[in-house]
């Protein structure tokens, strides 16, 4: 089965309501290849979601950063994922780098809130990654094996998700990982799923990278045959972001 290539715009804590304007301004300009060939998703930050939602072209999809582990109620701060549907938010990032070491987010933590997303008909970009320190140790498969393994203990349906492999050592870096680095460990995620959770499951997954893809490398990340796309961060907030959405094609 074809896997349609996939690019997020992770916009992680950035940004005014100007900046978000002019973003999607950009993004409405841009020339890109059809949905049913690049699928492109943007994750403003909470705040911006509704601005974003409105004044962005139809074809681009939208997604919150994070949402809560369960249903909402006495959780100040929180954000339910019944909210984001409510609000027509089609996707979530769940399970970041950043949220897993800043807000010490644990595998089953994130696996709880990947099955209960999915549960109330959001979609999913579920992210693992390895660290500097686990990838020197030769830990990376173990650990992104255990990341995707705390989503799969809890999930019987991944049409809805999204994997997104991305070394933290290459997240915001400008270390991107090779391609033959990414495809590596793509493969071997595959590999995973097909043991764990079937052939039909592995073969229709979409795994993208992210860490440090910019205008200058995606073309040659894109061309791995199990790269599916990208998580892009800083870039997604720059014109370039439009070569990223274009890489595959
Ligand atoms: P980066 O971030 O592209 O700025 O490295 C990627 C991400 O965190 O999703």
């Amino acid at each position: 089965m074809a896997r349609k290539f996939f690019v997020g715009g992770n916009w992680k804590c950035n940004g005014t309501s100007d900046d978000v304007k002019k973003i999607v301004s950009m993004l409405n300009e841009a020339e890109v290849p059809p949905e049913d060939v690049v699928e492109v998703v943007v994750s403003p930050p909470y705040v911006f979601l509704p601005l974003v939602k409105s004044l962005l072209r139809s074809d681009f999809g939208v997604a919150a950063q994070n949402c809560w582990v369960r249903k909402g109620g006495a959780f100040t701060g929180e954000i339910s994922a019944g909210m984001l549907v409510n609000l027509n938010i089609p996707w979530v990032i769940l399970g970041h780098s950043e949220r897993r070491l800043l807000l010490n987010e644990s595998n089953e933590f994130v696996g709880d809130k990947v099955a209960y997303a999915l549960s109330q008909g959001l979609k999913v970009i579920a992210c693992v990654g390895e660290t500097l320190e686990q990838r020197e140790s030769g830990s990376t498969m173990a650990v992104v094996a255990a990341q995707t393994k705390s989503i799969a203990e809890r999930v019987s349906n991944w049409d809805d998700i999204v994997l997104a492999y991305e070394p933290v050592w290459a997240i915001g870096t400008g270390k991107v990982a090779t391609p033959a680095q990414a495809q590596e460990v793509h493969t071997e995620l595959r590999k995973w799923l097909h043991d764990n959770t079937g052939p039909e499951v592995a073969a229709s997954v979409r795994i993208i990278y992210g860490g440090s893809v910019n205008g200058n490398n995606c073309k040659e990340l894109a061309a791995q045959p199990d790269v599916d796309g990208f998580l892009v961060g800083g870039a997604s907030l720059k014109p370039e972001f439009i070569d990223i959405i274009e890489a595959s094609t």
